[in-house]
C-alpha cells in the first residue's frame, strides 16, 4: 500500500519540484551563479566584521552628508559596489530574507528566516548560516544589534524558522546555541534562568557589559525604548559601545573571529520617514564602521564588509540638490557593498547579488566549497531529490 502510495505521489513531487525549479529560472537565480574564483583565490583573512545598515540606500549616505553637512567614513573604503536585494519571493526584499541571504547565501522568501523556501518547516534541511560555519570550526561568533535580539537580521545570522514572528522559536534556538555573543534589545521570551543554564553572562545594562571578560559567553538584553525612542541613557550602550566591546571580547583567539554588526534604526525611521532620525541613526553606524577600521587597520587580518539587506524609503534626489523619502517601505533599489582588508573580494566597481557575498565570506576565511557550496543549486537539488525519495 504504501509502495502504491509513493509511486502514486513521485511523479506529482517530481512534477513540483520542476515547477518549482522553473519558477526560480523565472525570479533569476534562485541561488548563486557559479563562482568567477576558486574559492583558494580569494585572499585569506583570520577575522570577520560584517556590518549591516538595515534599510541603508546609496542616498541614505548622500542625504545624511547633506543634511548633518559631515564626511561619512564609507566614502574611503578602497573597494565600493553594490548589492542586488531581491528575495525569492519578491524583488522587494524583507529584512528576514535579505538576512538569510547576507547569512546563509540563499535566496528564500520573505519572512523566512535561515530556511530553504521548498523547505520552511525546516524538515529535512536547511541552510548553514555565517555564524554557524565559523561556530562549529572553533572561531569565537558575536552577533550585535540595535534591534531586538529576535529582529529579522541577527535572527537571519543564527536561527532556522519559517517565520520571522516566531518569536518564541527564535528567543529558544538563540538561548540554545553555541554562540560567544548575542546581545541586542529585549526580546519577550529570553529569560535569565535559561541563558545561564546554557552558559551565557546575562547582561542587562552597559556597566554589565562592560564588566564582561575573555573567555566568557554573554546574552544581553538592553533597553529597546532607549534606542527607539533616542532618550538618553547611560545604562544603554551605543551601537558603537557595543562594537568595541565585543571585538575586545571575541579578539581572543588563534582560530579568529566572526562578528555581525547590525544598525537597526536606518531602517526603523526611513519606514517612518523621519530624517532626523535617520541621519543620526547612519551616523552613527558610520562612526561605529570608523572604529571597526581602526581595528582592522591595527589587526591587519580583518576583513571588514559593509553593506544593507535592502534600501527602504525610496530615497530621490530632488532639483534643489536635496534628498527625500518618497515611500514608507522598501524599495528594490541595489545597496553599497563596502569593503577592507581583501584585494579580491569585489572588483572596484562590481555589482553582486546579496547571496554571493557570504559565499566569498567564507572563501575569504579559507572555508571550501565542501563546507561553504558555491553550487548551492547542487545541493537544492539533491535536497529536493531527497525530499521525494530518489537518492
Ligand atoms: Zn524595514
Amino acid at each position: 500500500m504504501l509502495t502504491m502510495i509513493r509511486e502514486f505521489l513521485q511523479p506529482t513531487i517530481a512534477m513540483l519540484t520542476s515547477l518549482f525549479m522553473s519558477i526560480s529560472a523565472l525570479f533569476g537565480t534562485a541561488v548563486a551563479p557559479a563562482p568567477e574564483r576558486a574559492p583558494e583565490d580569494y585572499d585569506n583573512v583570520k577575522n570577520v566584521i560584517y556590518l549591516i545598515g538595515d534599510g541603508m540606500g546609496p542616498n541614505h549616505l548622500e542625504k545624511t552628508k547633506n543634511e548633518l553637512g559631515i564626511e561619512l567614513t564609507m566614502d574611503t573604503f578602497e573597494y565600493t559596489g553594490r548589492s542586488r536585494t531581491r528575495s525569492a519571493s519578491s524583488s522587494v526584499t524583507d529584512s528576514a530574507a535579505g538576512a538569510t541571504a547576507l547569512a546563509c547565501g540563499v535566496r528564500t522568501y520573505n519572512g523566512a528566516l535561515g530556511v530553504y523556501m521548498y523547505d520552511p518547516l525546516n524538515a529535512e534541511s536547511h541552510p548553514k548560516s555565517l555564524t554557524e560555519l565559523c561556530e562549529e570550526n572553533g572561531m569565537m561568533t558575536g552577533i550585535v544589534t540595535t534591534d531586538l535580539t529576535s529582529g529579522a537580521t541577527p535572527g537571519g545570522f543564527s536561527v532556522h524558522t519559517f517565520a520571522r514572528t516566531n518569536t518564541w522559536d527564535i528567543d529558544t534556538q538563540q538561548m540554545a546555541s553555541d554562540f560567544d555573543l548575542i546581545w541586542g534589545g529585549t526580546s519577550e521570551y529570553v529569560s535569565k534562568e535559561t541563558c545561564e543554564e546554557n552558559g551565557f553572562t546575562f547582561v542587562k545594562t552597559y556597566s554589565e557589559m562592560m564588566a564582561l571578560e575573555e573567555g566568557s559567553r554573554s546574552f544581553a538584553q538592553f533597553d529597546n525604548s532607549t534606542w527607539t525612542d533616542e532618550q538618553a541613557d547611560a545604562e544603554t550602550p551605543t551601537l558603537s559601545q557595543m562594537a568595541v566591546k565585543a571585538i575586545d571580547l571575541l579578539d581572543d583567539t588563534d582560530e579568529g573571529f566572526f562578528l555581525m554588526i547590525e544598525g537597526a534604526h536606518i531602517d526603523k525611521h526611513s519606514h517612518s520617514n523621519y530624517d532626523e532620525g535617520m541621519t543620526e541613526a547612519l551616523k552613527e553606524f558610520d562612526e561605529t564602521i570608523a572604529l571597526v577600521l581602526e581595528y582592522a587597520q591595527q589587526d591587519g587580518e580583518t576583513l571588514v564588509v559593509v553593506t544593507a539587506d535592502h534600501e527602504t524609503g525610496n530615497i530621490t534626489l530632488n532639483d534643489d540638490g536635496t534628498y527625500s523619502f518618497t515611500q514608507g517601505s522598501h524599495s528594490a533599489a541595489d545597496v553599497p557593498l563596502l569593503v577592507y582588508g581583501s584585494d579580491t573580494f569585489i572588483e572596484d566597481g562590481e555589482t553582486v547579488d546579496n547571496i554571493q557575498i557570504p559565499q566569498r565570506i567564507a572563501y575569504s576565511l579559507g572555508f571550501t566549497a565542501e563546507q561553504y557550496p558555491f553550487e548551492v543549486f547542487a545541493a537544492w537539488v539533491d535536497d529536493a531529490k531527497n525530499l521525494i525519495g530518489q537518492k
